[in-house]
């Protein structure tokens, strides 16, 4: 193992943190008390994946921020190539190799008030990293996860990446309370959104690939969109429509993707296993060749 691979042991641990332009160590860095990010959930965020020292799919993450930042009329902190910078000393500094990235901007500070006038700092931009170890991951991709279904009660724009993620930890929490590890959101018809945080996706048993549209009601992931990449080069037919709970307990194969969790086999929903219950060979197929369509951005 050479030196910068980090052990088990440096799972989940961030050393310094980048806040409004300096690097602090973790348990210094700190914000303003009437962030609005903190009072108002007035902030947007990015995950991205670090995959053997690269960051993945960092132009379309940092495309999203700026339509995200766009949508809540949040002026850019600072253009794509400085907080490509950041991204990367950020991940350099914490010495991640594998794991993840978190980059959040809130529209910044001010005594508090609903209106935007009240705002006296630049927008808060906070960025931090950690590792996450392959083997555990892999190892929790060959086990696969259960899902538990409930309604959606998050607002109308969850096109938009915005950090009000309470009923989404409300719903993960209640999965979990059954031995779920993903919550699948549906709409009054009972048709699946997408999860707490996650898309959802099914291949039904003619092998076509199904995932919900990307309306206002679910996040545009950038894994979903890689992936619809790799699906046309291996020639694979993707729909792009809604599905019911039923329709997925009778499907072939579940999954769901995240840059956190890249293709992760569903083999359980409410409780009714999918397929044989085991994670699906088309979506191992799919996960193994994922990073072969992702951008990487290597780092120095
Ligand atoms: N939907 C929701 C609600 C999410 O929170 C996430 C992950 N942040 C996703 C989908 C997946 O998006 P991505 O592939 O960009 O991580």
């Amino acid at each position: 193992m050479s030196n910068d691979t980090p052990t088990d042991k440096e799972d989940g641990v961030t050393r310094y943190v980048y806040v409004n332009g300096a690097y602090r160590r973790y348990d210094e860095a700190q914000i303003h008390a009437e962030d609005r990010g903190f009072q108002f959930a007035d902030a947007v965020y990015e995950v991205c994946e670090i995959h053997d020292h690269a960051i993945v799919d960092e132009d379309r993450h940092l495309a999203r921020l700026e339509r995200s930042l766009g949508e809540l009329g949040i002026a850019m902190p600072m253009r794509q190539k400085a907080f490509q910078a950041v991204l990367q000393e950020t991940v350099r500094r914490n010495r991640v190799a594998n794991g993840i990235v978190y980059l959040q901007v809130s529209r910044g500070a001010g005594p508090r008030n609903f209106y935007f006038d009240g705002v006296e700092t630049p927008p808060t931009v906070v960025c931090l990293a950690r590792s996450q170890s392959r083997r555990g991951m892999e190892a929790g991709a060959a086990k696969g996860i259960a899902v538990k279904s409930m309604p959606d009660m998050r607002w109308g724009r969850c096109d938009i990446k915005t950090v009000m993620l309470l009923p989404a930890s409300l719903a993960k929490e209640s999965a979990r309370a059954e031995g779920a590890q993903e919550a699948w959101f549906l709409d009054a018809e009972g048709n699946v959104r997408e999860g707490g945080s996650s898309n959802a996706w099914i291949i039904t048993p003619d092998d076509k690939l199904v995932t919900p549209p990307a309306t206002n009601a679910i996040l545009r992931g950038i894994t979903r969109t890689t992936l619809i990449d790799l699906l046309e080069r291996e020639g694979l037919t993707l729909e792009e429509r809604p599905f019911t709970i039923e329709e997925a307990q009778n499907a072939r194969e579940a999954f769901i993707t995240s840059a956190s969790n890249l293709v992760m086999p569903v083999v359980s929903v409410d409780g009714r296993p999918i397929g044989n219950g085991h994670p699906g060979s088309l979506t191992e197929r799919l996960r193994a060749a994922f990073h072969e369509v992702a951008q990487k951005r290597q780092l120095a």
